[in-house]
């Protein structure tokens, strides 16, 4: 059976859309179990003018013309009874059952056995899949698993499927219905913006290929026959300079059928079949290799199901060629809202940045570093929006609602239009949060702050300054780093430190020290953990690397020279040791510099309070430093143990959870104690319902994005210090997240700022 289960899965991967998936799964299905009847029902949401229906999208056995017109919601019959308990339901006779429906005309009167299984999605139940048999007949333990691991197969096609529109069938029957289809991630920066997708497409991928009208197909079959036969010349090529240097060879052989296989015949008559039938050259590529390489997946030979990848190699190849020909230069839309998987910065640098109005990406949290930078830039970002069908929302209007963390694709009707009212809103707060630049951060009841940025990048420092902030709360130097090919000497670091410390000149400006390993990648200094956020990161590596803390060390001493503003941070401090050494290094480096002439001020030197054990040992941590700053992502990621970049477990990560507030009051009561300054230098900063909170605690500095500054502004200015200490003694003694979170919304919203916590409440 297990033989069986994979081939049903690699041909269901192979197919080419999920209709002629879903078709594969209930024929195979069908045979694999011996039974009469395979259905498949997927689930279309519930929107403000419909209730949610479970619709049969594919069935063998049953009569087909019930296919997209057999509609059941959730409380009717046994489906619905799956898909409410998202568990299977396993009956001897069905009709016995009392939550048995009967449907006419689609002939189901016949059958007694029942199997459904729930097609689940990420906690969310997408579908069912049913078999049937006409004798009265219980289903197996094996039977159950195989069709639950089928199941959880089809799950993440089905989600593609409804996001790229191919499952939705309302908007064009029902031209007068709201309809959108919602991708739902995490909050990853604020705002609501409408754009057109713009996705990033690993650059040779077979699977992820755009569908295009084609005007004329004849023109279309000459670039794709070019193509095959530019790989053609190719292989010739490389089979001569092959037999020159090793005689006849396995390769010699290859060479030749993949010639043959590119000079006619099947292949490429499949190709040609499918262009003059409309294709465009890609998704014929695309579906002639599928085709050819299911035949020999489906072979009982090892070595020739071995050839299935020969051929996608060979369309892999003939793809690039194509790609080359296509290729002109690129149109850009004018309101670029960027899609990929795996996005980062380097994705950001490839499109002209003045149209970026969104970003969409597929992996990652609010927390991850792809977030932060969007909220350097103050554009709306939704973060592990997961199962993306890139290619297919190439040029399509989509909405990022970065409150919510929603993709939402093609909205129509008056869902568009509320759409649109929240857009303008947004574009009015930002016109208004944008006059309060001058104004001093200060509470209805005259309690000031400091609010200053987190950067990065020197290109962050721009908006920096028009926002009005009053130092550089966070420098992550590890940014400068990540984008050189190789560690960068004193020198060029000092210019760098420099730069940030004359923009802020007569401010605070706090360097972190390096803190790479974790999420923090340094190409050239290549680290492979099992558990990199518990491994050799921040200030662990670099004590174990003097020369490399020790140069950073000198440059940002020097860099400082005559400005006398730098504060040194040190990452991920777990004990008194780490402490201890770092400052004999920091020590040293000073006496270097004085040794060789330079006049260097003694900096401030401060911790980042990010692992739990500092927490514990807060007092005597305090002691040493000149001041702390607290760093919210990475306490909660430690303190609740979830990775503040696994998209699984995002909704889990929550910094307003009152064990980590708790632990944030510990840290500031002993901080203050001693009268040292305080920074919260982590997300929670930037968040306003983390800023009342933080802001009832007294920490003296906020530090956050730039992008968040001003909506931060904006709370402490309409909250008193006295209202922020209520909040903050409920949220102590809360007993979860969510209770914290509901009572800061309704603080915000009483006070009119409805709309910095999701747009237009
Ligand atoms: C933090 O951990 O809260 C922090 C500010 O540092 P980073 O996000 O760079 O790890
Ligand atoms: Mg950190």
């Amino acid at each position: 059976m297990l033989d069986e289960l994979r081939r049903i899965v690699t041909e269901v991967a192979r197919s080419s859309d999920l209709r002629s998936a879903l078709d594969v799964i209930a024929r195979r299905v069908q045979d694999a179990l011996q039974v009469d009847v395979c259905s498949v029902y997927v689930l279309t949401p519930a929107e403000p003018a419909r209730e949610a229906a479970l619709i049969l999208q594919a069935t063998e056995g049953l009569n087909q013309s019930g296919i997209g017109s057999v509609r059941l919601n959730l409380n009717e019959g046994l489906v619905g009874l799956v898909a409410r308990r998202a568990e299977p339901v396993n009956l001897e006779n069905a009709p016995d059952h009392p939550a048995f429906k009967f449907i006419h005309d689609i002939g189901e009167e016949y059958y007694h056995g029942f199997l459904g299984v729930p097609i689940i999605h990420r906690g969310e139940v997408l579908g069912v899949l049913v078999v049937q048999s006409r004798a009265q007949r219980r289903f197996s333990a094996d039977q159950e698993s195989f069709l639950v691991t089928l199941a959880a197969q089809l799950a993440s096609g089905i989600r593609q499927a409804q996001v790229s529109g191919e499952l939705s069938q309302d908007s064009a029957a029902h031209p007068g219905w709201e309809s959108a289809v919602t991708a739902q991630g995490l909050a990853g920066s604020p705002g609501v913006v409408f754009g057109t997708a713009v996705p990033v497409l690993d650059v040779v991928d077979l699977d992820n290929i755009p569908t295009r009208p084609v005007e004329d197909p004849a023109t279309e079959w000459a670039v794709l026959s070019a193509a095959i036969d530019a790989v053609r010349v190719e292989f010739a090529q490389l089979k001569q300079d092959f037999s020159r240097a090793a005689g006849s060879t396995d390769e010699h052989v290859l060479f030749d059928a993949f010639i043959l296989m590119l000079s006619g015949g099947s292949l490429v008559d499949s190709m040609h079949e499918r262009v003059m039938g409309g294709h465009s050259a890609g998704i014929a590529l695309r579906d002639a290799v599928r085709e050819h390489t299911a035949v020999f997946e489906q072979m009982a030979d090892a070595y020739l199901r071995e050839r299935a990848q020969d051929i996608r190699d060979l369309g892999n190849r003939i793809l690039i060629k194509l790609q080359a020909r296509t290729q002109g230069p690129r149109q850009w839309p004018e309101r670029i809202v960027l899609i990929g998987h795996d996005l980062s910065a380097s994705h950001l640098a490839e499109i002209p940045t003045e149209r970026l109005v969104g970003i969409v990406s597929s992996s990652g949290s609010g927390s991850s570093h792809l977030a932060i930078l969007a909220r350097a830039l103050g554009i709306p970002a939704a973060m592990g929006v997961a199962d993306l069908p890139l290619a297919r929302l190439d040029g399509q209007e989509v909405v990022v609602d970065g409150y919510r963390g929603w993709l939402i694709v093609r909205p129509t009707g008056s869902y568009r239009q509320e759409l649109l009212r929240l857009a303008r809103e947004e574009a009015a707060l930002t016109a208004e949060l944008a006059s309060l630049s001058d104004e001093p951060a200060q509470t209805l009841d005259g309690v000031r702050i400091g609010l200053h940025v987190n950067i990065g990048l020197l290109a962050d420092m721009a908006p920096s300054r028009t926002v009005g902030a009053e130092g550089i709360g966070l420098y992550r130097t590890e940014v400068p780093f990540q984008i050189r090919k190789q560690f960068p000497g004193e020198a060029e670091q000092a210019h760098i430190y420099r730069e940030a410390m004359e923009t802020f000149r007569g401010q605070p400006v706090v360097l972190r020290t390096l803190d790479v390993g974790g999420d923090k990648p340094l190409s050239y200094f290549p680290i492979k953990e099992d558990n990199p956020f518990l491994g050799w990161r921040g200030i662990r590596l670099v004590l174990d690397h003097p020369e490399i803390f020790l140069t950073q060390i000198r440059a940002m001493l020097r860099a400082s020279i005559g400005l006398d503003n730098l504060g040194i941070l040190l990452p991920m401090i777990g004990s008194i040791d780490e402490l201890t050494t770092a400052r004999e290094y920091i020590d040293q480096a000073l006496t270097e510099l004085r040794e060789e002439g330079e006049p260097v001020a003694t900096p401030r030197i401060g911790v980042m309070i990010e692992v739990p054990s500092a927490v514990y040992q807060i007092d005597l941590i305090t002691e040493m430093v000149d001041f702390l700053s607290i760093g919210t992502n990475d306490l909660t990621q430690y303190i609740l143990a979830i990775d503040r970049n696994n998209e699984r477990v995002a909704s889990r990560y929550d910094a307003l959870h009152p064990a980590v507030l708790r632990a944030i009051n510990e840290v500031v009561d002993a901080g203050h104690l001693l009268g040292r300054e305080i920074t919260v230098c982590g997300e929670l900063a930037g968040d306003p319902m983390g800023a009342i909170l933080l802001l009832g605690l007294g920490v003296d500095v906020l530090s956050m994005s730039a992008g968040s500054l001003p909506r931060i502004k904006w709370v402490i200015r309409r909250f008193t210090a006295a209202d922020a200490r209520h909040y903050l003694s409920q949220a102590l003694a809360a007993r979860r997240p969510q209770e914290v979170r509901r009572m800061l919304y309704d603080a915000l919203v009483e006070r009119g700022l409805g709309g910095l916590v999701r747009a237009g409440a």
